[in-house]
């Protein structure tokens, strides 16, 4: 196994760990692979932050505004990539994995317990994954398929942070409250999970320094400690 500090620069390590929960850990992502089946993740063991959501949640939008990259996460819709994982990598050597969207009722339903079945795999064991992005359109937050996202990914202790997307769309005060009864909810509903949540907009940007800094302490909290990522994974805890 590589030394997984090295996946931080030698010149951010030296300049403290400050410099990780800024945005640049995000920005100068690069499409790195797809992957359709277990044997085609990447192998390496560089850290990795998951983001999933229904289809039309705004995910593509929200990964390209948190990396600053205007049409990054489309190449995830390019015909042949919907039903895979697409990973990004960024310069530190961390990676992003863009999840399939859910929820298409088109979708056969073999293929889509195809789907359920690697899905739920990956968010129980894969050893790299630090935690998960969730996005929901902040109009229909926390559908049945949200939360069986969670059931899969929460008994693995994993940290989750919630999206609310389109933020925009409602007023400040509405939002607040959408804000607020997600946060109640997923405190009733999941008491162990360690579960964040935030409004969000790609369209004028709110909450994108937040969610910067999220993903930079997920993935900066890896590379000063790098054997946390060595415990098994899908046990529960
Ligand atoms: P995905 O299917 O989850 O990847 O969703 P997309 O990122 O493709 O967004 C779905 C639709 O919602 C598109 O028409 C986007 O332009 C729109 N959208 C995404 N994010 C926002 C946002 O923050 N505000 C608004 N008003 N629309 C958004």
């Amino acid at each position: 196994m590589p030394d997984k500090r090295h996946i931080v620069p030698k010149q951010l390590r030296e300049t403290g760990h400050s410099l990780l929960t800024s945005s640049h850990l995000l920005h100068h992502a690069e499409f790195l692979t797809t992957a359709a089946e277990w044997r085609q993740l990447p192998t390496g063991g560089a850290p990795e932050v998951a983001f999933a959501g229904r289809s039309n949640a705004g995910k593509s939008s929200a990964i390209n505004a948190l990396t600053q990259r205007a049409r990054l996460a489309f190449a995830s819709k390019t015909p042949g990539r919907t039903r895979h994982i697409n990973f990004f990598r960024l310069r530190s050597g961390a990676l992003l994995a863009d999840l399939p969207g859910y929820g298409y009722a088109q979708v056969p339903a073999s293929v889509r317990h195809h789907w359920q079945r690697f899905l739920a795999r990956y968010l129980a064991e894969r050893a790299p994954l630090v935690g998960l992005v969730l996005i929901m359109d902040v109009r229909h937050s926390l559908t049945p398929l949200d939360r069986q996202t969670l059931d899969w990914i929460v008994p693995s202790a994993l940290p989750v942070h919630v999206l609310l997307a389109k933020s925009d769309k409602l007023s400040r005060s509405d939002g607040g409250r959408v804000l607020e009864e997600l946060r109640g909810t997923l405190t009733r509903d999941y008491p162990r999970a360690r579960l964040g949540a935030q409004l969000f907009s790609a369209t004028n940007r709110d909450g994108v320094p937040e969610a910067q800094a999220v993903i930079a302490s997920w993935l900066g909290g890896t590379a000063s400690e790098p054997s946390q990522k060595e415990r098994p994974r899908g046990q529960g805890e």
